[in-house]
């Protein structure tokens, strides 16, 4: 992710160099994550922009929460992603991250392992396991 000179192209939230080589696509381009690592990378990059039609899209249909998934009256701010690993296999794969954010001033850190499967050639994500 080296800076080039004179770059003025914005970065991605999830640490890639261009949101509109990174991210963009499958947020406002409607296209696919075309693997559940770019689907995490994405997802994450919602959050940070709140786009809350894109984490709802992109969740397991019968795991989809229905109520609010951002919380707009107390937010966290995203500082960070961190991939640890990533596993496929077939149409199942696990995204193991660290996503660091502020909440009240304070650094905290999320740890999570996420289940992704693929579905009709999209891959959703299912749920996370917390460490
Ligand atoms: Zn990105």
């Amino acid at each position: 992710m080296a800076k080039k000179a004179g770059n003025t192209v914005a970065a991605c939230p999830c640490g890639g160099s261009s949101f509109q080589e990174c991210c963009a696509p499958y947020l406002e381009g409607g296209v696919p994550a075309p693997t559940a690592l770019a689907l995490m990378r994405s997802r994450y990059s919602a959050f940070v922009l709140g786009n809350e039609g894109y984490l709802r899209e992109t969740w397991l249909a019968k795991n989809r929460p229905s109520g609010t998934i951002i919380e707009k009256k107390d937010p966290v701010k995203w500082v960070g992603l961190k991939i640890i690993r990533h596993q496929e296999l077939g149409d199942r794969a696990t995204v193991e991250f660290i996503a660091s954010y502020k909440r009240n001033g304070r650094m905290m850190k999320l740890h999570e392992n996420s289940l992704f499967i693929r579905e009709n050639g999209h891959w959703y994500y299912v749920d996370g396991t917390f460490f």
